[in-house]
């Protein structure tokens, strides 16, 4: 994408005299998320910045092989840390979020902080939570804009394999491997690039989605076999995770991820739900196919939104009540 000169202009003059430069993602990090902020991290550092990553919770296990992801800062684990890093910061990048509640606890101590604030993302409707908004609904991923800004910037030099690997597993993981939100013919002009910084794209693909531990496997099969009920009348199907089910098969961060997307695979299906219950709140993904459109649904029953055909939110009811209310709103539709 053409990048507004203007804001690539304020980022230039920024970053020509070393800065202290915090780099945040969303809540339950994903690839993309922390695809382009390690990308964004790297090539700043070689440019002499003091810069760090602050994820709000832990990042899931198959995304902990990535280039210096061992130094993100987790604010549940480090909060006094990270909102010292905060508070010093001179610039601070939000990276693949469009709203400053996708940050959690981190928003008390953001809104406070003096420094200069920046949005690179691709969700659609970004609030005005930073300075400056670079925004792109018509790109692969967070991932690929942070390219565009690499190249803006005139920084295509530092580009090296690391920060080549990180952009790659960002636009991997948001579109399903190039199934979705890859219709670009761009997209894979900069996958050419990534691979000839050498890459190894077979090697990264197994990495984060032959790394299943065996319980992570297990809770996949049981959803299969036990926990997906499909609504044929409504092309729609969902399956839900209780508390009770996660603790059966020792559920840690990301097991769920991609779960969802089975219930989409069925025939028939173009819209697909996932429920899962996290301590007090029930939370619910949402996907569909084509022009079934589910970050409407998100905004309007789950407090939360997100792409066309994926989306996110909260439900705050038990999850028997969830349920019931999901079939009334797919028979409603
Ligand atoms: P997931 O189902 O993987 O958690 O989220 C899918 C997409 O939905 C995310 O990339 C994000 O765009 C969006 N999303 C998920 N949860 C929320 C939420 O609570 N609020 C908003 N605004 N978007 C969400
Ligand atoms: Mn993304």
């Amino acid at each position: 994408m053409q990048l507004n000169k203007e804001i690539i202009n304020k980022i230039q003059s920024l970053i020509s005299s070393p800065k202290k430069i915090a780099i945040i993602t969303h809540v339950n990090p994903d690839g993309d998320a922390l695809g382009s902020s390690l990308a964004l991290w790297g090539m700043l550092k070689r440019d002499g910045h003091d810069v760090t990553v602050i994820t709000p919770n832990e990042f899931p296990s198959f995304l902990a092989w990535m280039p210096d992801s061992k130094d993100i800062v987790v604010y549940n684990q480090k909060h006094d840390k990270a909102d010292d890093i905060i508070k010093k910061a001179d610039i601070i990048f939000c990276l693949d979020f469009n709203d400053i509640k996708r940050m959690e606890k981190i928003a008390e101590t953001y809104l406070k902080s003096s420094a200069v604030k920046f949005l690179v993302d691709h969700h659609i409707s970004p609030s005005l939570f930073t300075d400056f908004t670079i925004s792109d609904t018509n790109t692969s991923s967070t991932s690929e804009l942070v390219y565009d800004l690499i190249i803006a910037l005139n920084k295509k030099h530092l580009l090296n394999k690391e920060i080549a690997e990180c952009l790659y597993v960002g636009i991997v993981t948001d579109t399903g491997s190039f199934s979705y939100a890859c219709n670009y013919s761009k997209t894979y002009l900069i996958i050419s690039e990534l691979f000839k910084l050498g890459i190894d794209g077979e090697n990264i693909h197994r990495l984060v989605y032959d790394t299943f531990s065996e319980n992570r496997m297990r809770l996949l099969g049981y959803c299969l076999s036990e926990k997906l009920k499909v609504f044929k009348e409504y092309n729609t199907a969902y399956i839900s995770l209780t508390n009770e089910d996660l603790i059966k098969f020792k559920y840690n961060t990301g097991d769920s991820e991609g779960i969802v997307n089975y219930a989409l695979s069925v025939e028939g299906i173009s819209m697909a739900a996932l429920f899962i219950e996290r301590g007090d709140h029930i939370k619910v993904s949402l996907r569909s196919k084509g022009d079934v459109q589910v970050n409407e649904i998100a905004r309007k029953y789950y407090d939360g939104g997100g792409h066309y055909n994926a989306a996110g939110g909260y439900s705050y009811v038990s999850m028997e009540e969830t349920l019931s209310e999901f079939e009334k709103i797919i028979s409603d539709k």
